[in-house]
């Protein structure tokens, strides 16, 4: 389970357009996921009844540390096959 602090850190980052590049190709990814709730562009929530994070996709992808819990994205890599 991700702290509070960082749920945090992910908010302010997307607000801020930090690692605005990383968000960017990661939900690139999750546009493609059958875990992602898709609504337009927007990549909503990585869903927890699908086997997902439960998270905020943006907020999430925005922290380099963080990883996807199907193993799509992790650092700068993008593993698409996986989707
Ligand atoms: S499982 Fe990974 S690729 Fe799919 S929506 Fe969640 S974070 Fe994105």
């Amino acid at each position: 389970m991700i702290k509070i602090v960082t749920i945090l850190q992910g908010h302010v980052n997307e607000i801020l357009g930090i690692n605005k590049e990383l968000m960017r190709e990661r939900t690139k990814a999750c546009l493609k996921c059958d875990y992602s709730l898709k609504k337009g562009v927007y990549t909503g929530v990585c869903q927890k009844d699908k086997g997902g994070c439960g998270c905020r996709v943006k907020a999430k992808a925005s922290l380099t540390e963080q990883v996807c819990p199907k193993g799509v994205w992790e650092g700068n890599t993008i593993n698409y096959d996986k989707l």
